[in-house]
Order: C-alpha cells, then sequence, then structure tokens
C-alpha cells in the first residue's frame, strides 16, 4: 500500500498489507504472550505503562511529524495529538493497582469478585485521528492485562507502526502490544471473525460497525462500537451570540470536518437566525488553510482524493450560503462551506433535495449546515431526528434551559456554551447508532475485563 502526503500528494511510504494467515500468526504470539501479560504483577504493569507514555513524551515530536504528513493534520492538531496519547498511556498507568473487585456479604462464608482479563483484543481503528483512537482502546486493555493487536485504517499506519516500536523499547514483552496493518475486509475481518480474538473495539462507520456487530454476534464476541454522528449545536436567542458563531466554524471544521463529533448541523432560534448567519459567515471566511506544517493553518486537506469526492457531492453549484477558501495545486483541498436552509424547509419532515441529504448524512468533511427552530420544544425534537447521537452543544445563558435541553437530547457527550466532548479522564460514546459501549473515563477497565464471583465457603 502506498502511503500518500494528502497536503503534497506524494507518496511518503510502501507499507505491506497483512494477508488473514498473517493475522492468525499474530493472534498465536498474542495468546502466547496473554500467559505472561495478565501475572505480571499490577505495580509492575504499571511501570511498563509509565515508561510507555515517557517514550511517546520523549518522540512526541516525530509522532505529532508523522501525523502531519501521514493525516494532513495541523501542527497544532498533531501536537496535541501526541501528547493525548501520552496522557492516555500515564491515566491507564494508575489503573492496574486500582482494578479492584469487591467483597459481598453472604451467610457461611465469604463472597468476593475478580476483573479478570479477556484474553486477546483487536482494535480497529478509523484514519482520522489514527494515533489518539487507537490509544484509546489500548491503553485500558493492557492495563486490565489484555493482550492486543491494532488494526490500523489503510491510509493511516504510520503512528500505529511507531507507537508499537515504542512499547517494545519501553520494556513491554514482544506479542503484547502488535500493530498489523491490512484492508478491512481481509485483516479486520479476519481479527472479528478469529475465535482467539475475544473483544473487538471497533471506530467507524455506523455501516462498517453493523457488520462487525453482527459477525460478532455469532461468537458472542464482546464490541464496543464507536461510530458516526451528525451532532447539533443548539443556540438560543438568549446566547453570548458572538461566542456562539465564532466558535461553531471549528466545532465542525476541525480536522477539516473529520472528526465524528462534529456539530455539523447548527440549529438557531429563529429569532436571531439571520444575524447569527452573518456572524458564521464572516467566521467561516476568516479560516486559515492551508500546510498543516504552518502554525497559522487552522485546516489542512482531507485524507483522500475519493473522501474529497464524496465531501463535494454534498455541496452543489447553489446553495452555499457561504464558503471560504483554500490552495489549489496538489494536496486535497476543500474550501469549508456554510449550507443554509432553504425557504420552507421543515427540519422534521423527511425528503430528498440537496439541503436535505448534507442535513442528515454525515459528510465528514468540512460542511455545515444551518436551519431555524421556533423554541426549547422545537430544537430538541430537530436535535433527536436522526438515528445518530455522539454529542452536541447547547448555547444558553439560562441554565435552567441548558440543564433541560441538556437531558433531553438523545447524546452521549454534551457541553453547555463550549464544544469540549473528549477528556481522557471522562466517559466517551455515543448514543443511538453512533455506538455501544463507552470508552476513556474512570469505567474504561470494565469494558476489558469479565466480572468473576468467587464463594468460599467458611463452614
Ligand atoms: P470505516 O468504517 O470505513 O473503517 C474503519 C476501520 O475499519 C478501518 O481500519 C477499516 O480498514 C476497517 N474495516 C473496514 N471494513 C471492515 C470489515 N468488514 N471488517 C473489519 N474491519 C473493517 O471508517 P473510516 O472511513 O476509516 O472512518 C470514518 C468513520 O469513523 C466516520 O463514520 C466517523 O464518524 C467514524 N468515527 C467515529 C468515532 C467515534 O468515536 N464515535 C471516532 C472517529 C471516527
Amino acid at each position: 500500500m502506498k502511503i500518500v502526503n494528502p497536503a503534497t500528494e506524494e507518496v511518503i511510504a510502501e507499507v505491506e498489507m497483512a494477508d488473514a494467515t498473517e493475522v492468525d500468526r499474530a493472534v498465536e504470539r498474542a495468546k502466547d504472550a496473554f500467559a505472561t501479560w495478565r501475572s505480571v504483577s499490577p505495580g509492575d504493569r504499571a511501570r511498563l505503562l509509565r515508561r510507555f507514555a515517557e517514550k511517546v513524551e520523549d518522540h512526541a515530536e516525530e509522532l505529532a511529524r508523522l501525523e502531519i504528513a501521514n493525516a494532513g493534520h495541523t501542527a497544532g492538531n498533531a501536537r496535541w495529538e501526541a501528547g493525548n496519547v501520552r496522557d492516555v498511556l500515564h491515566f491507564y498507568a494508575g489503573a492496574p493497582e486500582r482494578d479492584h473487585g469487591r467483597q459481598i456479604p453472604v451467610a457461611g462464608g465469604v463472597d468476593v469478585t475478580f476483573q479478570e482479563p479477556l484474553g486477546v483484543v483487536g482494535v480497529i481503528v478509523p484514519w482520522n485521528f489514527p494515533m489518539v483512537i487507537m490509544t484509546w482502546g489500548v491503553a485500558p486493555a493492557l492495563a486490565a492485562g489484555n493482550t492486543v493487536i491494532v488494526k490500523p485504517a489503510e491510509w493511516t499506519p504510520l503512528t500505529a507502526r511507531r507507537l508499537a516500536e515504542l512499547a517494545l523499547e519501553a520494556g513491554l514483552p514482544e506479542g503484547v502490544l502488535q500493530v498489523i496493518p491490512g484492508e478491512g475486509e481481509v485483516a479486520g475481518a479476519r481479527l472479528v471473525d478469529h475465535p482467539d480474538v475475544r473483544k473487538i473495539v471497533f471506530t467507524g462507520s455506523t455501516e462498517v460497525g453493523k457488520l462487525i456487530a453482527a459477525q460478532a454476534a455469532s461468537q458472542v464476541k464482546r464490541v464496543t462500537l464507536e461510530l458516526g454522528g451528525k451532532s447539533a449545536n443548539i443556540v438560543f436567542a438568549d446566547s453570548d451570540l458572538d461566542r456562539a458563531a465564532s466558535s461553531a466554524p471549528m466545532a465542525v471544521f476541525d480536522n477539516s470536518g473529520q472528526d465524528c463529533c462534529a456539530r455539523s448541523r447548527i440549529l438557531v432560534e429563529r429569532s436571531v437566525y439571520d444575524d447569527f448567519l452573518v456572524r458564521l459567515s464572516h467566521a467561516v471566511q476568516a479560516i486559515k488553510v492551508g500546510d498543516p506544517l504552518d502554525p497559522a493553518s487552522e485546516m489542512g486537506p482531507l485524507i483522500s482524493a475519493e473522501h474529497r469526492d464524496r465531501v463535494a457531492s454534498f455541496v452543489g453549484a447553489e446553495g452555499v450560503h457561504a464558503a471560504g477558501s483554500c490552495p489549489s495545486g496538489p494536496g486535497y483541498w476543500f474550501a469549508p462551506a456554510v449550507l443554509a436552509a432553504p425557504a420552507g424547509f421543515d427540519p422534521l419532515a423527511g425528503g430528498s433535495g440537496a439541503f436535505h441529504r448534507a442535513f442528515t448524512e454525515e459528510i465528514f468533511g468540512p460542511v455545515v449546515s444551518v436551519v431555524p427552530f421556533d423554541d426549547e420544544a422545537h430544537a430538541v425534537q430537530i436535535a433527536n431526528n436522526t438515528t445518530y447521537g455522539l454529542s452536541g452543544s447547547i448555547w444558553t445563558r439560562d441554565v435552567g434551559r441548558a440543564l433541560r435541553v441538556a437531558r433531553a437530547v438523545e447524546a452521549g457527550n454534551l457541553s453547555v456554551n463550549s464544544h469540549s466532548s473528549v477528556r481522557y479522564w471522562t466517559p466517551f460514546g455515543g448514543f443511538k447508532q453512533s455506538g455501544l459501549g463507552r470508552e476513556l473515563g474512570p469505567d474504561a477497565l470494565a469494558a476489558f475485563t469479565e466480572t468473576k464471583n468467587v464463594f468460599i465457603s467458611t463452614e
């Protein structure tokens, strides 16, 4: 597989794709390693994970540069991502010594529970945040005593491979963390199908997530699914309209809109709708799209020509309310675009027009659709009128309304008067078809362990 820099279209590496037999060999190695890794004492497992985190810190700039070259991330984002990998490893390095069971009162003996590791875990990763998403699965899985095989996305295997090398340098035993680049339908599918892989953590499209859930069901294989999104950014008339409008573009265009949490539907209370659109348009026109290595760039290219074609299919010649600019020449550039609801558009009705498609489908690019709403109930109805439920934002100065709407919106990660949704120490995941299970936060190890109950008679 030729690995291409999306900002220049230059081939930067060639990577061999694993076939099913190679996946089987990796599973054998991971099974062998599990026998010893699970019995490494909690303190030593913690120390090894901390050393891995320190290696990442030592190589943070190198990892960031790999991600800039391979995924077109801006320098600021890529450096934050390398720091996030380090922090997630440090956070879960604290977990092996805290992976407590319970003692439950019973008659005639003692009852205790143990959190047992599952065995070999497969982590299947998308191309949009390669090293970060990989680590959200890897760190708690390793902390709980599992061994892990990562299948990175076809287009973006470079940071994953480097992280596996750094894990070895940190002293993690051979076979505890392996990275196997390969095609989804070949290497990914084999991980899902292999009877000795006890759990799959899949992040990617809802379409492939459903397929994996169905295949895993035949073995009652555990799955965590982090899937697509079409999140709402709800702006009430009483909000700080300047802040709401100036922050809205990067809440959807960050990482060129290739973000599962992108607030790609902006719902604005009708009385401030026109005012908001004017402010939003100015903010979008000011976005600097360009060379990811330039510290001034806020947005880089899309991941591939194929993906750019798909994103472009949502933006017709007419219907664009405002657009930014982007470089021409080599690179998969796309200018950020704002689509405004055509007169008479009913966001709760079905439809087949171009705006309806952009308003309802996950575009995964720098395109945002804006619609007006009448009141709080209408806003919640529109926000929930989707099969997705990953994230969302609420802008209002009324704290009661903020809480009411946050409780009413069917999504896993909401923010009020901000757009933050991912902190490694708080839980992350989706409602409805945006996913199954939660990653990160204090309880992540529960997704990588089975609870075993043991009764010991004292009679
Ligand atoms: P994708 O579903 O095409 O691929 C994701 C991964 O699955 C890749 O590694 C791919 O090789 C593999 N894969 C493909 N077919 C497979 C199969 N049959 N069996 C096993 N593995 C298979 O997704 P993508 O295009 O890489 O990523 C974009 C999608 O990911 C978007 O929908 C986005 O919303 C979603 N995403 C979700 C989250 C989240 O946390 N909820 C985070 C990032 C991205």
